[in-house]
């Protein structure tokens, strides 16, 4: 999932919360930003695959501390917590709570485009509905979630 992630972000977005658009951008795409600092710390591992699958050449074969659902669960404990922290009496705790679950809708949409290398735990149990096999139907998702996500 792509452009699809920020669709969370514009639907999360009120007046009464109050939270900056930009944090709910950071916070959609936060488990990326700790992958590819990982990746490029060699910690997490990735490699190019042409035809790996329809919608993406990347073959992200080893990312339990950013991806699996225990991390991302606990990622989005923290996001919650350094919002709440940095805005201090600004932040109603609803909205710590709105910016921990933008965090782990990344997850989500993961689930339904990744193919099968999300794991629950660890490196193990990997899930994924991998609709990135499907390039146009992939592409579709991404723009109406967007498209949704803006209007909402
Ligand atoms: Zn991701």
């Amino acid at each position: 999932m792509f452009v699809g992630h920020y669709s969370v972000a514009f639907a999360a977005k009120s007046e009464k919360n109050r939270i900056p658009l930009w944090v709910l951008f950071v916070a959609v795409q936060f488990l990326d930003y700790i992958w590819a600092t990982l990746v490029l710390l060699g910690i997490e591992k990735l490699r190019v695959i042409k035809g790996f699958t329809a919608g993406s050449m990347l073959d992200s074969y080893f990312h339990p501390y950013s991806h699996s659902l225990i991390t991302a669960m606990a990622w989005s404990g923290v996001a919650a917590l350094l919002y709440k922290t940095i805005w201090r009496a600004k932040a109603s705790s609803s909205a710590a709570v709105i910016v921990g679950l933008a965090v782990f809708s990344h997850w989500i949409l993961d689930l339904i485009a990744h193919p099968r290398d999300l794991a629950i735990y660890d490196d193990t149990w990997k899930v994924g509905f991998g609709l990135w096999n499907y390039r146009d139907p992939e592409f579709a998702l991404e723009i109406a979630l967007l498209a949704g996500g803006i209007i909402v």
